[in-house]
């Protein structure tokens, strides 16, 4: 087997472990055609359950990672010049919105506020997207479905999201699964035994409960999964845990050492 070959464990279906009834209510707000916001810290998952729900919807799914300089045009489209003059192109949301299929938005809150401002009239009954620069006025189609996600940590609390925005939204609030889920997580995506996952999830939490050492974000879920993959293909435990689950945290060299402690504890 090569080694970015699929494991053999591995179907093509995505695997998605519930922490709760987040599906359920992922599928009710679908069903009513509502726009779902969801919130929770990096690695938690989000991303994966889209894409799962996705899947079960049956629906195509358009991710646009948002950042600051993203604008109206890079969601909406622009006209671009070929060999025969101008054309318009659709962009994600369009083509999401025409083809009736999932949008979704991560990290919306790094967009700039007039940039999401083009999200309103679909993100509430109305369900439409007016395209100034071609003079359409799109209906969504039946399956659109918009989403969007962020991670509320600290840094972006006066970010925030305008309440005119927020209020169009189903909400959702993810965190880091509980022990047993986490683990189930961790041997599926790794491969690693439970018993050595089950260490690794330990050890996760144990650093998450020093989240108050000038951390911004503890470990994730995927930080956790890259441990278990590096010690499955023979990396020293100590040393796969110290290089996916302290220095990816910060940068303060007091912080790893205490980081790194609290690992040489646990094995
Ligand atoms: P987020 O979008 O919250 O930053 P992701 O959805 O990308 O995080 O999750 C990171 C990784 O963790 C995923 O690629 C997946 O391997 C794993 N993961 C996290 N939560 C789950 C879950 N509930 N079921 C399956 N895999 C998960």
């Amino acid at each position: 087997m090569n080694a970015f070959e699929k494991p053999q464990n591995q179907t093509d279906e995505l695997f998605y472990q519930p922490q709760g009834n987040e599906e359920a209510l992922f599928e009710h707000a679908y069903n009513h055609q509502l726009p779902v916001l969801i919130k929770g810290p990096t690695g938690c998952g989000k991303t994966r359950f889209i894409a799962h729900m996705a899947e079960k919807l049956g629906r195509p799914i358009y991710t646009v990672s948002c950042h600051d300089d993203l604008t109206a045009a890079d969601l909406v489209g622009r006209h671009l010049i070929g060999k025969e003059g101008t054309f318009w192109q659709d962009g994600p949301l369009t083509r999401a919105v025409r083809e009736g299929a999932i949008c979704y938005l991560d990290e919306v809150i790094e967009a700039r506020k007039d940039t999401t401002v083009v999200l309103h009239p679909l993100a509430d009954d109305r369900r439409v997207l007016p395209i100034e620069r071609t003079g359409e006025y799109l209906e969504a189609a039946p399956g659109f479905m918009l989403v969007v996600s962020y991670n509320p940590g600290y840094q972006n609390l006066l970010k925030g999201m305008k309440p005119s925005t927020r209020q169009r939204f189903v909400a959702l609030r993810f965190d880091y699964p509980d022990e047993a889920a986490e683990t189930a997580i961790v041997v599926k995506e790794s491969g690693i035994e439970e018993a050595k996952a089950r260490v690794l999830v330990k050890l996760a939490n144990s650093l998450r409960n020093l989240k108050d050492h000038d951390l911004e974000e503890a470990a994730s879920t995927r930080l956790v999964i890259y441990a278990a993959k590096l010690i499955k293909s023979g990396i020293a435990p100590l040393e796969a845990c110290k290089i996916t689950m302290a220095e990816p945290l910060t940068d303060d060299e007091a912080t790893v050492s205490a980081l790194t402690e609290v690992i040489y504890a646990i094995f």
